[in-house]
């Protein structure tokens, strides 16, 4: 693990405000920001000069936007570039392709993002609450309850910011173009709808009116909220849908995810099949493996059972060995138990690949981020 350089902060307020961000670039479509440029009274035309800036070459600073007169710059970086993200400690691991970066937002609230360099990709996990109300109880950022949400503008810096990082050559062996988001830090995306699908949206519109990744690269990791899952399969949008799923009984996943107190399996598995229905997208199914608590053989098979009846092709697993968090009392499955689960999946005929979790060494693994040890 190596920690790496910071830039100099100021110290954190004595008693943070909470709330909204303020308003950023990222927050407006182009349409709204030509309006928000004449507003300032400046020329619409300002407003493709800033997105090419942001979105284009990952520019985040206005100081740097030299092409803008300097009276122009200060207006706009005022009104439109406020400093959202502020770097606490930056970690990184796996020979510096995996990086972690812990953000202080502008009222005192901290969260945490992952950079993660693959031979053929480059992925950032992003955070889209401070903390989240959702209480896993296996799930380090669950601990600590809800915070707030986070801002569109909030959502998208963080990805921008590691954007550059990767242009910059940061891993080593990746490609520098960053190319793949997935909504796996802090947060129940769902439960933060509106900003999450705008930050969607601006990650995804073609360049430079957006980053311009693509929408299949977007991975949007939920709970089961079913309402917002079929609401999100309306959106013309179709990013991959990720359904922490953790127990195919009720009498179990009440326990290991207690919104299911809400939405049953079968509610959120037929939501998460609807999706596939909607947008041709295969879904995919979290599970992270407990030792004893739910890697029982039978699990496995009536997961199996579960999937394989809704149809063939529309869905994988991914089982996730669990990570330690503070305080928990459960550890990973044997290797032996996560064999045979996986091995009972693909007989059934449900594809099934264990996830690769990165960052464990720096808790920044699945599960793991929880934004409490500012230095
Ligand atoms: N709130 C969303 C997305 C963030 S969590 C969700 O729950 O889907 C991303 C993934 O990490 C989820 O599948 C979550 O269940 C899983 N996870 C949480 N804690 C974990 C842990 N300790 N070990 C392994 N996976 C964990
Ligand atoms: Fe929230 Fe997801 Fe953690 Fe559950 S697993 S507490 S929904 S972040």
């Amino acid at each position: 693990m190596t920690a790496l350089p910071v830039l100099p902060l100021d110290p954190p307020d004595a008693e943070p405000r909470r709330g909204i961000a303020p308003r950023h670039l990222a927050d407006l479509d182009p349409a709204a920001r030509r309006a928000a440029l004449v507003e300032l009274g400046e020329p619409a035309y300002r407003a493709d000069q800033l997105s090419t800036h942001y979105f284009g070459r990952l520019v985040r600073d206005p100081a740097a936007m030299t092409d803008l007169p300097a009276a122009a710059r200060d207006r706009v970086a005022t009104a439109l570039l406020p400093r959202l993200l502020t770097p606490v400690r930056e970690l990184a691991c796996d020979g510096g392709d995996t990086r972690k970066t812990l953000w202080r937002l502008h009222d005192g609230a901290l969260v945490e993002s992952v950079l993660m360099g693959y031979p053929d990709r480059a992925t950032v996990c992003v955070s889209s609450q401070a903390g989240c109300g959702m209480g896993c109880p296996f799930c380090a950022t669950g601990q600590a309850g809800l915070t707030r949400n986070l801002s569109t503008a909030e959502i998208v810096d963080q990805v921008v910011w590691f954007a550059s990082v990767a242009a910059a050559g940061a891993l080593p062996g990746s490609p520098r173009r960053l190319s793949h988001v997935v909504f796996m830090g802090m947060g129940e995306p769902l439960a933060n709808y509106a900003r999450v699908v705008e930050a969607v949206r601006r990650l995804t519109d073609p360049a430079p009116g957006g980053l311009g990744l693509s929408q299949r690269h977007v991975t949007v990791s939920t709970v089961g909220l079913v309402p917002a899952i079929d609401n999100l399969a309306g959106e013309g949008l179709p990013v991959t849908l990720a359904l922490s799923l953790h127990a195919p009984d009720d009498e179990l996943r009440d326990e290991l995810v207690p919104v299911n107190t809400r939405w049953k399996v079968a509610e959120a598995l037929d939501a998460a099949h609807r999706y596939y229905e909607t947008t041709g997208r295969r879904v995919s199914i979290e599970y992270a493996l407990i030792r004893d608590v739910n890697d029982h053989y039978w699990r496995a098979d009536l997961l199996g059972r579960l999937l394989s009846a809704r149809g063939r092709g529309w869905v994988h697993v991914n089982p996730i060995p669990l990570n330690p968090t503070p305080g928990s009392r459960w550890t990973a499955s044997d290797p032996a138990v996560q064999d045979d689960f996986v091995d009972r999946l693909r007989r059934h005929g449900v594809p099934t690949t264990v996830r690769d979790t990165r960052g464990r060494e720096i808790d920044g693994a699945c599960g793991q981020l929880a934004a409490v040890s500012a230095p």
